[in-house]
């Protein structure tokens, strides 16, 4: 399947320059939508991950079906303030200033082998974000899938070369 196809590429949106990946195209296309978690998953499963952590909200929509996929849990990465018990956070630069990422201290255990996955590497800013959470749980990372990789951002520097990184369509 021709997944490239499937996404909208929107220009100047959400600022003028920007070529905006829309991945709702791709997702109400519904054999489409289950093809292409299905090729993540052919990577996932060689991983054998515990559990799934994604990003909200993009990553929820590609990480729960994969984690179902696999019979593996998902765990969520939300902004800091959203989750009701106890957690870890992480900051994050934006292009004015600082915000934080958040998952549950207990979402983790030490050693569980943990896979991440989103909709899109652009910077690799989430991402990096993401890793540092589940690295202070001490989860053991065994992989991130994306459903898309903005190669010309170089995202995947900030991940280090010691982890496979699967992206289905790239630009
Ligand atoms: P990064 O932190 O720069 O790697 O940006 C990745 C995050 O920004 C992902 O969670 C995406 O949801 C979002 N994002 C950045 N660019 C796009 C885009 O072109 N389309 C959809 N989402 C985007």
């Amino acid at each position: 399947m021709d997944f490239k196809e499937k996404i909208r590429v929107i220009p100047d949106y959400p600022h003028e320059g920007i070529r905006f990946k829309d991945i709702t195209t791709l997702l109400k296309d519904g054999p489409a939508y289950k093809a292409a978690i299905e090729k993540l998953a052919e990577f996932a499963r060689e991983k054998k991950p515990d559990l799934i952590v994604g990003p909200e909200a993009r990553g929820f929509v590609v990480g729960c079906p994969l984690a179902i996929q696999l019979g593996a849990g998902f765990v969520p990465v939300r902004k800091k303030g959203k989750l009701p018990c106890e957690t870890v956070q992480a900051e994050y630069s934006l292009e004015y200033g600082k915000d934080a990422l958040a998952m549950h201290k207990d979402a983790i255990q030490p050693g569980q082998r943990v896979l991440i996955a989103d909709d899109l590497l652009a910077t690799g800013g989430t991402i990096q974000t993401t890793l540092n959470l589940v690295k202070q749980l001490g989860g053991e990372i065994v992989g991130f899938a994306f459903l898309i990789e903005l190669t010309y951002l170089n995202g995947r520097e900030k991940l280090g070369d010691e982890h496979d990184i699967f992206t289905l369509i790239q630009y």
